[in-house]
């Protein structure tokens, strides 16, 4: 029993996640919970698109699109870069958009 303890001494020391990295972890799984967000960000994946073009391509409406981008906005998933009066979107965290491809290939080789 103190032999096994003994040989797993070397292991880094097992430290408890703070509430806040509880937070955002739970958080930005809620935001890849919700099929339109996912449809939303697999979109953004290579493109910058404006709400309107996200609406056409997933066939949604543009107030749909708009509260999902806000939501996604406040969690800085995505971004805006405003052109006069119209915003383009893009994502905004390499480690989410990693997250949801890995997801992504899990759900296809099933
Ligand atoms: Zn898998």
């Amino acid at each position: 029993m103190d032999k096994q303890k003994d040989d797993r001494k070397d292991e880094e020391e097992y430290r408890e996640l703070d509430d806040e990295t509880l937070f955002v972890v739970s958080q930005s799984f809620k935001a890849l919970s919700d099929p339109t967000r996912i449809r939303i960000l697999y979109l953004l994946f290579n493109k910058e698109l404006s709400v309107n073009e996200i609406a056409d391509t997933l066939h949604l409406r543009q107030s749909t699109v708009s509260h999902q981008l806000r939501f996604l906005k406040n969690l800085r998933l995505v971004k805006y870069r405003r052109a006069g009066t119209t915003l383009f979107y893009s994502h905004d965290d390499e480690h989410v958009m990693d997250v949801l491809k890995q997801t992504i290939n899990h759900a296809l080789h099933h």
